[in-house]
């Protein structure tokens, strides 16, 4: 019988087939993410909630060996939706950042059909604690009958199987999940059993990561790109709602944001760069050629323009040409903050390039670092020379953003008051889109050349 969203009953195959017409349904809506009327921004945010939530409800109140199987086919479902709409296909490593959670630099199309143990667990605590804890069963020593139903000696087989002492998930609670009893009489209290799911998923998928990370078979690129995009500015772009201009993507910008985030692979492109010093991928692009100088002077102007929101007076020396910016010495942006003003200089590097990898490597954030310093190096002197002070704005093509931007968001939304101005996150989100804007503009030049390049070379006298 359905009941409030899932189903009640005694009979295996009615409650089956239930299930099964519900995720039916769920994949009915689904060729509409895949319509080109949905901008690939929204198509993702939406193949997100439905990977995510939507089944949610369904693994929480019915065992796994219903919803396992069905949910394993939503998920396939979702992903070659996603697949269809930005015609990037994922395998490998690429699917795998797909499928990491937003915070560990994913793009959090997480399979929902791997935590449905979890969400079982944790659906039988709320409903512990939502029934026992008011009945009279508890109360009276009836537990032991109520041990012996069916979804009882599930949650038990459950709690053994992945959550033993030695399992290697790490989970404060697992020493109330020895036996039935032991789980009982701690999940019959709402404080105990509230929020469990998040708690039991996110341990399970920190072990995962914990795991992706120790694989020794893991290319240093793709090393190197997993530890470059678990930071919170790198992820901020994929949680971007498309409701004012600053926050929206176009359906290049997005499907480009999606292939360099997860390194897929892509047939159509050349075997080498137009400048010969390299083989043609993503992350030779977006630093190839002369319009890393454009990527640049947008991360410039949406800082000018934050501070001239934030009614501070800035100035600002225009960088024409690459030559040009190595060439002189003034600085990029001048903040008047008051007593000093602030000298910056905006600076992009790619932490997965040849000559950064190793230090990236060792550690994530090196190449954003060492830049920033060698920055100070240039123009330290000559800001404390006129009674400024300096400071080098470092961004990585990845996302990452160094302390001083932080720092100079931070001072900028305190310069107004709450209702005035950008806040921070604002300002945060609004530089990652930029970047992403900047990086695919990089790209798609780069690649044109690269392609005008092996045609040339094709058929030399046309
Ligand atoms: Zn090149």
């Amino acid at each position: 019988m359905p009941l409030l969203g899932s189903v009640v009953g005694t009979d295996p195959k009615a409650v089956r087939d239930w299930a099964t017409r519900e995720v039916e349904s769920w994949k009915k809506a689904l060729p509409l993410l895949a319509r080109e009327e949905l901008s690939v921004q929204l198509s993702l945010l939406l193949a997100r909630w439905s990977i995510t939530s939507k089944p949610n409800f369904l693994a929480r109140t019915l065992p796994p060996e219903v919803t396992k199987d069905l949910l394993e086919g939503f998920d396939q479902a979702v992903l070659a939706t996603v697949e269809q709409r930005t015609q990037l296909h994922f395998d490998d490593f690429s699917r795998t950042m797909l499928q990491l959670p937003v915070r560990h630099g994913g793009v959090g199309l997480s399979p929902s059909a791997e935590t449905v143990p979890h969400a079982y667990v944790a659906g039988m605590a709320a409903a512990i604690s939502g029934f026992l804890f008011h009945s009279s069963i508890m109360q009276q020593g009836h537990f032991n009958e109520v041990k012996e139903t069916a979804s009882m000696r599930k949650l038990e087989e459950i709690i053994q199987h992945h959550y033993p002492a030695d399992s290697p998930i790490k989970l404060q609670d697992k020493r109330h999940m020895a036996d039935l009893d032991s789980f009982a009489k701690h999940y019959c209290h709402s404080k105990h059993s509230t929020k469990l799911q998040s708690r039991l998923v996110t341990a399970f998928r920190d072990d995962k990561f914990a795991q992706i990370q120790a694989n020794k078979d893991l290319s240093p690129h793709h090393r190197a790109l997993l530890s470059s995009r678990a930071n919170k500015q790198s992820t901020a772009a994929w949680r971007a709602f498309p409701l004012t201009a600053e926050y929206e993507l176009t359906d290049d910008d997005a499907t480009f944001m999606l292939e360099y985030a997860t390194a897929a692979s892509n047939p159509g492109y050349p075997e080498r760069c137009s400048c010969n010093k390299s083989h043609f991928d993503l992350e030779h692009a977006v630093h190839c050629g002369p319009t890393k100088l454009q990527r640049h002077n947008m991360m410039q102007h949406r800082l000018v323009s934050f501070a001239r929101e934030q009614a501070l007076a800035v100035k600002q020396n225009p960088r024409l040409t690459v030559e040009d910016a190595k060439k002189i010495l003034e600085p990029d942006v001048i903040f008047y903050f008051l007593p000093k003003p602030l000298e910056t200089d905006v600076t992009v590097v790619n932490p997965c390039a040849p000559s950064w990898l190793q230090q990236t490597l060792i550690k994530a954030g090196t190449a954003l670092h060492s830049q920033c310093q060698k920055k100070c190096k240039k123009y330290l002197d000559s800001a404390l020379l006129h009674g400024h002070d300096f400071a080098p704005l470092g961004f990585e093509t990845h996302g990452r953003f160094s302390q001083h931007v932080l720092d100079l968001l931070a001072k900028l939304a305190s310069n107004t008051p709450d209702n005035v101005g950008y806040a921070i996150a604002d300002m945060t989100l609004d530089l990652s889109l930029t970047l992403v804007r900047g990086n695919a503009l990089c790209a798609r030049r780069t690649l044109r050349h690269a392609l005008r390049a092996r045609d040339l070379l094709r058929s030399p006298l046309s």
